[in-house]
Order: structure tokens, then C-alpha cells, then sequence
């Protein structure tokens, strides 16, 4: 390691000692070579192109997309004495200039870029005539179009590299999925760059998936477990934000909502109480917690699914910085994969892009099905290999009970066949467990072969089958019917016979779970 360095760390940050890679990231970069650096969120990735920016001859030069991350960033450096600045379309022409004159005298150490500006022709012209340290890309996952944070400016940043192939490269990001990963690289031309992929686990979180059959009363029962804690709740919409928080404040809990409907000042007001006063409950939709650094919060609980894996990991890192336990704990049900394939079905993207989120929402929902070990199923996702039996997830602490659901699932599948594919979970379970309902009369349902075929399990039991057949893809909710279930492709084989089925058992009350029993 070179001493000048660990110099800066000390001296310029504070900090005693190098954090996992950062060393030798810091180290490569001083070197003049490429680096693509993956890292979780709280891992110290800016230290990795800030230090060798101090170090390297010239300004180092960050391209980031957000424009708030970004003023952050530079206040907290300017508080350090390091001269840093940002351009952006927030500064007048004057402050621009200003900054710019500064940058060709050699007076700025970093400089904040949003891309597009980058891009500009001015700011390439003025890179021509500076003295650069080096180029770091920040959030580089900005550059997939698969990801969620999109940017297509990103992908004419390869201009840096044509334009500059002496100036080494530095592109970091916390979303490592495999195919992320290999897009980054090859679109911002970054494949011979040395890649530093740390582990993206998070030993001190404890996982856990429950099924959603009260969900207010489930979440405050995991509460009881937190009293006077800090936590974060993520809803899915902004009227779920507000339904939630005023429950939990009528159950007594020091509650405060944030989404992005509500006026700016009290969102930031209650983003403030949130880091400054002990034991608050946030309720949130994802607009919180972008850049949210508080290192004691006790747990994470999702009331409603996440919109994939990636995003779950991103939310539920959030608990726990400061390495003490902490829970992510999330409760779902059928209802919320209805909700939000419509959510994705009806939005504005195009079919392409809807596909790809409605493949990730299924990724989740196999995710939330499973009986493996949750601490490997998430660092799988992400490309990270682990063994399993981390003892610090449900699957592991209580290992879920799993049985021959393949009668159950050709019932249930049948029943939806028969009552004609357009009704939800609810009428199909009535149908099969024999329930004279007005609905049931209406539509004749008494007379067809699967009324009553059900009986020898309860509404309970039958709900989760429908769940896993519609996380494994057999049943799909829908949405022009108001979630109506209709057989997939894959519902033929389990039909015919061809196919056979467990299920995971539900553990908790009541007591008789569907695993007890003999089929
Ligand atoms: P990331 O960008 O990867 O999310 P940051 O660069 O914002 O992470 O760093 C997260 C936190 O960790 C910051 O509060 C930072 O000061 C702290 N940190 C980073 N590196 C070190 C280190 N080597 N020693 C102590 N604290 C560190
Ligand atoms: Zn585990």
C-alpha cells in the first residue's frame, strides 16, 4: 500500500484502517488501471475513487446521476477540506464558469458531473484542456436497461475511454446481478478492467418471509419484538404509506409516513426526526431511503412485496449498517402479486420492459416460496456463491416443512378450469370446499364436478396453494379481470399426471398445518 494513501485516510477522513477491498482498489487505481468495483450499499465505495483522486496528478472526475446525492457528496468533502465542486443545471452560468476556471487552474481536487452535461460539447472541450486525475462512473448499473435506473446517457460515456485511454477508469455500482454485470462492462468498454466483486452478504441481518393472512395485526406483533427501536416499514403505495402509519400510531407507535405525494417540507421533516431522535418507525414507500446512512436501524419489514430481488436487497440493507442484529422481515400474500402485476401491467413502459418486471417479480415470488436457505437464495441472485445453512434465516432456524401438494394442486387448477378462468382465489376456494355463497349460487358453481372436492382442507391451507401455484407459475392472475386466475402452459402436465408438486407447509397457527396431513 502506498503511504500516501493511508495518509489521506488518516489524515483527510478520519478513518484508521482500509475497509475489505478498498486498499487494493485504491491501490489499482493510483496504478493508472481500469477498475469495475461492485459493492454493497455502506461498503465505502466512494473512498475507493476519492483517495486516488487526491493522490493522482489532476482532478478526479465523478459522473453521477443524482443531482441531491451529488451536492451531499461534495458539502461532506468541502467540510473535510478537500476541493471539490459539482456541475450541474442547478448553478447559475456564473457559478459554472467560476468552477470551470477553477478546474483548468489545477484548484479542484474532485468534480462532481451529471452525465448529460458531461456530454456536453463544452465540458468535453474543457476535459481537453485540464489535468484529470482520473473518471469515476458512479451507480454504473445506470447503464443496463434492465435495471430500474435506466440512464441511456450512460452509454455514450465509452467516449471517455476514446477520447482519454490514458485516463484510468473507475466504475462502481451496488447492483451486481450477473447479467448487470457483464452489461456494464461491455457497454461502458470496461472488459479488461479489473473487476473487485466484494461479498455482497450481510451476516448480522436475520431474513424472514411470513404469509400475509392479517397483515396489520402480523406487523404489529413483529413490532412487540422491536419496541423502541428504529425501523423502516416499506408499503407499496402512497395510500398504503398512510393507512399503515396511522394504524401503527393508533396502536401507539412512534410512527411518521414519507412518500413522494406528500408536500416536501414535512417529507424532509420527518426524514430529519427519523435520523435525529431514537426509536421512530418510518413508513415508506422506496422514494425513502436513497442515500439514508443511519447506521441503528433495527430491522427492515416489508408489509407488501418488493418489486424484485434486487430492490429487496437494496431496501432491507438498510438495516443494521452498524453491523449489530437486525431483522428484514417481510410479509406477503396473493393479493400483493396481484396488485402489482397490475401495477407493472398498466404502467407506461413498453411491453419489453414490462416483461422483464414481471420476470423479476416472479424471480421475488420464487424467492419468498422457497425452502433453501434465504441468505443464499439472495447471494445467488447476485452471482455470490454461499453454502447455505447460514443459521440466520427462517429456512435455516426453522426448517420449513414441505408435502405432496400435487392432488391439492390438480384440484385446485381443475376448479379454476371448471368455473370458466375468471374468478380470484377467494370464489375458487369456495367452490372447492363446497360453500353455498350467494356468489356460488349466481353462478351455478353447486352444480359443476369440483364443488366440494376440497372439503378436506380448510380456506387457509387453500389459499396457500394458490400462492405457490402462482409463484411457480401454474395459475396467473388476470388483470384485465381484477386478478381472475387462468392456467399457464404449465399447468398441463400437473393435470395430466405428468407432473408431481410439493408445497411448503405453513408453520404457523393454526395448528393443524396442511403438512400434517396425508394426502
Ligand atoms: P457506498 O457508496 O458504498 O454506499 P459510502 O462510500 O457512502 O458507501 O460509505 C459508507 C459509510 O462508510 C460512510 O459513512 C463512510 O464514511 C464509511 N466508510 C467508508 N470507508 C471507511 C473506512 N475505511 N473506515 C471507516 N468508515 C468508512
Ligand atoms: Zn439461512
Amino acid at each position: 500500500m502506498s503511504s500516501p494513501a493511508l495518509e489521506i485516510l488518516h489524515r483527510v477522513f478520519g478513518h484508521t484502517a482500509f475497509r475489505g477491498e478498498q486498499a487494493q482498489i485504491v491501490q489499482h487505481v493510483i496504478d493508472g488501471g481500469d477498475a469495475l468495483v461492485l459493492m454493497p450499499t455502506g461498503g465505502g465505495k466512494s473512498l475507493c475513487y476519492q483517495i486516488p483522486s487526491l493522490v493522482r496528478e489532476g482532478c478526479g472526475l465523478v459522473v453521477s446521476p443524482l443531482i441531491a446525492l451529488m451536492q451531499d457528496q461534495v458539502e461532506a468533502l468541502r467540510q473535510l477540506g478537500v476541493r471539490a465542486a459539482y456541475l450541474n443545471s442547478t448553478l447559475s452560468a456564473d457559478d459554472a464558469a467560476r468552477i470551470e476556471r477553477e478546474l483548468l487552474a489545477g484548484e479542484l481536487d474532485l468534480l462532481y458531473v451529471a452525465p448529460e452535461r458531461l456530454l456536453t460539447a463544452r465540458c468535453l472541450n474543457l476535459i481537453d484542456r485540464a489535468k484529470i486525475a482520473l473518471f469515476a462512473i458512479d451507480e454504473a448499473h445506470c447503464v443496463s436497461q434492465w435495471g430500474h435506473d435506466f440512464r441511456p446517457e450512460y452509454r455514450e460515456l465509452t467516449i471517455l475511454h476514446e477520447r482519454w485511454p490514458d485516463i484510468p477508469r473507475i466504475a462502481l455500482t451496488a447492483t451486481a446481478d450477473a447479467p448487470t454485470q457483464r452489461e456494464i462492462a461491455e457497454r461502458l468498454n470496461l472488459e479488461d478492467a479489473q473487476r473487485f466483486v466484494s461479498s455482497f452478504d450481510r451476516p448480522n441481518l436475520r431474513y424472514r418471509v411470513v404469509h400475509k393472512d392479517n397483515g396489520n395485526r402480523q406487523l404489529l406483533d413483529f413490532l412487540a419484538s422491536h419496541r423502541g427501536d428504529s425501523g423502516i416499514v416499506y408499503a407499496f403505495s402512497r395510500r398504503r404509506v398512510e393507512t399503515v402509519a396511522e394504524q401503527l400510531v393508533a396502536a401507539g407507535i412512534h410512527a411518521l409516513a414519507y412518500h413522494a405525494g406528500m408536500p416536501a417540507e414535512s417529507r424532509a421533516a420527518n426524514q430529519r426526526r427519523f435520523l435525529q431522535e431514537d426509536g421512530v418507525v418510518m413508513v415508506a414507500t422506496i422514494a425513502f431511503g436513497m442515500g439514508i446512512d443511519k447506521p441503528d436501524v433495527r430491522f427492515v419489514a416489508h408489509v407488501d412485496l418488493p418489486k424484485s430481488i434486487e430492490g429487496y436487497y437494496q431496501e432491507t440493507g438498510r438495516a443494521g449498517r452498524d453491523g449489530e442484529p437486525a431483522d428484514a422481515w417481510l410479509c406477503y400474500g396473493l393479493g400483493d402479486v396481484v396488485s402489482l402485476r397490475q401495477l407493472i401491467q398498466q404502467g407506461e413502459a413498453g411491453e419489453e420492459r414490462k416483461r422483464v418486471e414481471l420476470r423479476k417479480l416472479d424471480s421475488l415470488l420464487g424467492y419468498c416460496e422457497s425452502t433453501e436457505c434465504r441468505r443464499k437464495g439472495l447471494l445467488g441472485w447476485f452471482g455470490e456463491p454461499h453454502p447455505g445453512e447460514c443459521g440466520n434465516c427462517d429456512n435455516c432456524l426453522e426448517p420449513p416443512q414441505s408435502w405432496d401438494g400435487t392432488t391439492a394442486a390438480r384440484k385446485a387448477l381443475s376448479c379454476v378450469y371448471r368455473t370458466g378462468q375468471r374468478f380470484g382465489a377467494g370464489h375458487v376456494i369456495d367452490v372447492l370446499r363446497g360453500q353455498t355463497t350467494e356468489k356460488v349460487s349466481r353462478f351455478g358453481h353447486e352444480d359443476i364436478s369440483t364443488f366440494g372436492i376440497g372439503a378436506d382442507l380448510d380456506a387457509r391451507q387453500w389459499s396457500s396453494v394458490f400462492r405457490q401455484l402462482v409463484a411457480g407459475g401454474l395459475l396467473e392472475a388476470d388483470i384485465e379481470r381484477h386478478g381472475a386466475l387462468r392456467l399457464t402452459a404449465d399447468a398441463g402436465p400437473v393435470l395430466r399426471g405428468e407432473r408431481s408438486l410439493r408445497f411448503r407447509s405453513e408453520t404457523a397457527k393454526p395448528a393443524r398445518g396442511a403438512g400434517a396431513r396425508k394426502s
